[in-house]
């Protein structure tokens, strides 16, 4: 690489401290090379894995919905509280998605802690709503917690990486 004096234009060379042709005092600073670490790699895909827990879990929430009309889930809950979990799990499956992906991709570092945090949110609202019913909330406790610890994770991965993200 040739660097030039920024009063002549001449070519000065790397270490001569000023320039040969008009004296100007030349300070090269090399650019700064950001290290890559593998946390953003790990983070995103801990993002995306839970991202698809949490479409599982809005896809049999909402299956239970359509199909329920005479189940005992009635005599428990509202169907709004199935829509609620289901379009939210819906929401955390997209912005995680999304979220995931700029992670790999180191962008948008804003987006990707976005991400990251409404895929937990879905998982908390999971474990919180399906683990109260009385037989099958173990089941979805079991999506739940995962989706929540990996996008913990995630989080922590991101926000570690920040300086890594354009
Ligand atoms: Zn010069």
């Amino acid at each position: 690489m040739t660097w030039h004096c920024p009063k002549c234009g001449n070519v000065v060379l790397e270490n001569a401290g000023f320039c040969a042709y008009c004296g100007t005092p030349i300070r090269i600073v090399q650019p700064v090379e950001i290290r890559r670490s593998g946390l953003p790699v790990a983070g995103g895909i801990l993002q995306i894995i839970s991202a698809c827990i949490c479409v599982i879990v809005a896809t049999i929430s909402m299956a239970i919905l359509a199909t329920s009309s005479y189940s005992y889930y009635y005599y428990y809950y509202s169907p709004w509280g199935f829509w609620f979990v289901g379009a939210f799990g819906l929401i955390g499956f997209a912005f995680g998605l999304v979220g995931g992906i700029l992670t790999l991709r180191r962008k948008y570092f804003e987006t990707a802690l976005i991400g990251a945090s409404l895929v937990m949110i879905s998982g908390l609202i999971s474990v919180t709503a399906w683990g109260a019913l009385p037989y099958s909330g173990f089941v979805f406790a079991l999506f739940g917690i995962p989706t929540i610890i990996l996008s913990a994770l995630s989080l922590i991965f991101i926000a570690a990486s920040k300086m890594e993200f354009a």
